[in-house]
């Protein structure tokens, strides 16, 4: 089938309806997740308790309650259909991992029954080795397992029991994404409760909160499988610019086309069913864009739910005649995909440590956690920029798009000014914050407005929004876990040393209110005029400033990525026991080896395309154009009728020219790289060749400029981005 041909099957395909299950989302939300209503239907009394122990208190699970619960769950699976089980985790590559068995075994009389026990609950050892894990189990034990996570249910996904689980090696270093959030989620409970208590005696967990905004584009099926590029890369490498594409912002909230709605229809009730609260659907700001955000939730819960999304979309969008791109950067030119991370803690109590408080004192005591938050970006706003690095993401950080590659922190006028004021006021005085129900008393308030209007500023790569913040610096295809392990663990570290402060002041016979604002003052001092920043992040001048600030601004991933070894960085992460140094230097090892390879990847495909696709097409036309100049001689005996095409084959044969050295020097560039043992001085010397990809680009797209459509052999970006 040629381009136009495509073109048109995909302007005449028709919206495939939903499908759209009887009753109302209240009626079908979770019923494909055994959540607490199932356990209490399915589990007797006992089980009951000690499974409730396991999530609430962090019991272990031990091996009579997990047959008790998989006797339980079994009964509910095989009444919903289910034939196979398999322990679902998330591995260090892109996505979650699953292997299917079918829960039959032999009955011992000829026969097969289903079966399914604590023991295939509760773990299992998977070809651990098959899995990314720089080198950890060279050094450990060769072997990997899997382990049911009770504090994410189990689900059901077509005919299969999903359980959630984290993967760890023998000797218990993290193979995944969810031990380290898990410990970080610990870490920051334990370090936020000594503090929580000053405020609240009743208070025994911390829990931190997660609602991510998912973007992500549609593109149609037919016209993606014309470009191996993005099958391949899951981005364009080449493409010239539409004439139109988002100048006009006529996409950002439009009507939703029909064959989309019905795509986001399914998912939304896929999700639903799943228990995933999806509530928002609209169109992003770039043509065929769209972002997807759920009611936000326990993180380690919610961040489970994005990758189930992840998934979902992916399959529910072939249904429709879509590919779903999760790629940050699918296009040039047109903006790119995050995953904003809205974080925020709050307590057992149902308190938000993190939006103002009623009084007073939930105002104070949001003020010492909103100031110790600024300064955990602070201290490690390098290391929370590598912790959203990848070789996708890099296309979208600093390319004038939100974010930059400098992680700053927005406030909004209202709390600068608060934190202003509260520097001013001399030590000792007992201060009050008044707010919504407080005596104002003329010193430091925050209005009761403030928490529905903050104001927004959308360069800002961490910005407070009234109950919490937003990391938008996270990529789209990113797991959340990445930033949000950082991120907890940064607090973690950053509260165990306010209290420490803090005590010293109270030691001091200090009451509570002065001591906790004298522990406050000199990090509000500190951080005011280095990581708040409420101005232009685009601005060149930000750059320079930023960096005179001493923030990091380091724009090459590899380098980035080092940060996860810096003093500062092993000192926090094995303080607070989120990871050893070994499980970060494996760590590290995964995240340069992945960005080579996707560098590599992405100039090998380049490269093929440009050789394989483009010069024949190019060749072509200039075929046609010599033949006209060939008959413009004989007829005319001048070459003077024939200018227009003889520029146009001067200008072929230069681009092709460009087109064979690049590619040449592309192909001698990774050789050496490929004989660089180091894998972050591969990651480095992989850098560079990503650096030769744009210029290449250049060339290839001059082409698609002065070749005749007709001839142009790939879906163009007017097609890709504009039909739905
Ligand atoms: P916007 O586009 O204005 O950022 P959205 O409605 O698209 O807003 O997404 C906001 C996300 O933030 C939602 O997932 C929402 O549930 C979540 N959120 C709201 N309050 C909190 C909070 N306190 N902690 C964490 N996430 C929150
Ligand atoms: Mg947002």
């Amino acid at each position: 089938m040629n381009r136009f041909d495509l073109v048109k099957e995909c302007f005449e395909k028709q919206a495939v309806p939903a499908e759209r299950p009887a009753g109302l989302p209240s009626e079908y939300f979770g019923e494909l997740v055994f959540d607490r209503a199932k356990m209490k239907k399915y589990l007797d009394a006992q089980t009951l308790k000690s499974l409730l122990d396991c999530i609430d208190k962090g019991h272990p699970l031990d091996r009579k309650t997990a047959d008790g619960v998989a006797l339980g769950m079994k009964e509910w699976a095989l009444q919903n259909h289910v034939t196979h089980v398999t322990h679902w985790f998330q591995p260090l590559t892109e996505g979650t991992a699953e292997k299917h068995d079918s829960l039959i075994e032999y009955d011992g009389k000829g026969g097969v029954i289903e079966t399914f026990d604590g023991k295939a609950l509760a773990q299992q050892e998977p070809d651990a080795s098959s899995f990314p894990n720089g080198g950890i189990r060279a050094t450990f034990e060769a072997r990997g397992y899997t382990a049911w996570d009770p504090t994410s249910p189990v689900f059901i996904q077509d005919d299969t029991l999903c359980i959630p689980t984290i993967f760890i090696s023998y000797t218990g270093e993290a193979l995944d994404y969810k031990t380290p959030l898990k410990r970080s989620l610990k870490a920051v409970s334990d370090a936020a409760l000594p503090i929580v208590r000053l405020f609240d005696p009743e208070a025994s967990k911390v829990y931190s909160y997660l609602g991510w905004e998912q973007e992500y584009f549609l593109i149609d099926e037919s016209l993606y499988s014309a470009r191996p590029d993005l099958m391949i890369t899951g981005r364009t490498l080449f493409g010239h610019n539409s004439s139109k594409n988002q100048q006009l912002d006529d996409h950002y909230f439009a009507a939703i086309p029909s064959r989309v709605a019905e795509f986001m229809r399914d998912l939304e009730i896929a999700g639903h069913r799943l228990g995933i609260p999806i509530k928002t659907r609209h169109n992003e700001v770039a043509p065929n864009q769209f972002e997807l955000a759920p009611i936000y939730g326990e993180a380690n819960l919610s961040n489970d739910q994005n990758q189930m999304v992840m998934n979902l979309m992916d399959k529910i969008a072939r249904k429709h005649g879509f590919v779903v791109l999760l790629h940050e950067k699918p296009f040039e030119g047109v903006n790119g995909s995050g995953k904003h991370n809205n974080w925020s803690l709050g307590t057992d109590t149902g308190k938000q440590l993190l939006a103002p408080g009623k009084d007073a004192d939930g105002n104070l005591m949001f003020v010492t956690f909103f100031v110790n938050v600024l300064a955990a970006v602070q201290r490690h706003n390098g290391l929370l920029k590598a912790s959203i690095a990848s070789a996708t993401n890099a296309h979208r950080l600093g390319g004038n798009e939100a974010p930059p590659a400098i992680i700053s922190a927005f406030l909004g006028k209202t709390m600068t000014d608060v934190l202003h004021k509260l520097l001013e006021l001399p030590s000792g005085t007992p201060i009050e914050i008044a707010g919504k129900k407080g005596r104002s008393l003329g010193l430091v308030e925050i209005p009761e407005i403030f928490v529905d209007n903050t104001d927004r500023n959308r360069t800002s790569p961490f910005a407070f929004t009234g109950n919490r913040f937003e990391f938008r610096a996270v990529g789209s295809s990113a797991n959340c876990s990445g930033a949000l392990t950082t991120l907890n663990a940064a607090m973690a570290e950053q509260l165990l040393d306010f209290k420490a402060a803090l005590d010293k002041e109270t030691a001091k016979g200090k009451e509570r209110n002065v001591a906790i604002m004298d522990a406050l003052k000199p990090i509000i001092a500190s951080i005011l005029d280095v990581v708040c920043f409420d101005g232009n992040g685009y601005d060149e001048a930000w750059q320079k400033e930023a960096a005179r600030r001493g923030l990091d601004v380091q724009t090459s991933v590899p380098e980035m990525i080092r940060e996860f070894l810096s003093p500062a960085s092993v000192e926090m992460f094995t303080r607070t026991g989120v990871y050893s140094l070994p499980e970060l230097e494996s760590r590290n090892e995964v995240k340069w080896e992945t960005y080579s390879k996707k560098v590599q990847i992405e100039s090998r495909v380049m490269a093929r395309m440009a050789v394989n696709h483009i010069a024949p097409a190019a060749l072509e036309y200039k075929t046609r154009l010599l033949k006209i100049v060939k008959l413009t001689k004989e007829a005319c005996g001048s070459l003077d009728g024939c200018r227009a095409e003889m520029e146009m084959i001067d200008r072929i044969n230069h681009d092709l020219a460009d087109i064979n050295a690049r590619v040449d020097a592309m192909v001698e560039a990774r050789k050496k790289a490929n004989a660089i043992s180091s894998e972050y001085e591969k990651a480095v010397a992989y850098h560079g060749i990503a650096e030769l990809l744009p210029p290449l680009r250049k060339s290839i797209d001059d082409l698609e400029e002065i070749v005749d459509n007709s001839l142009w052999p790939l879906p163009k970006y007017r097609e890709m981005l504009f039909i739905s």
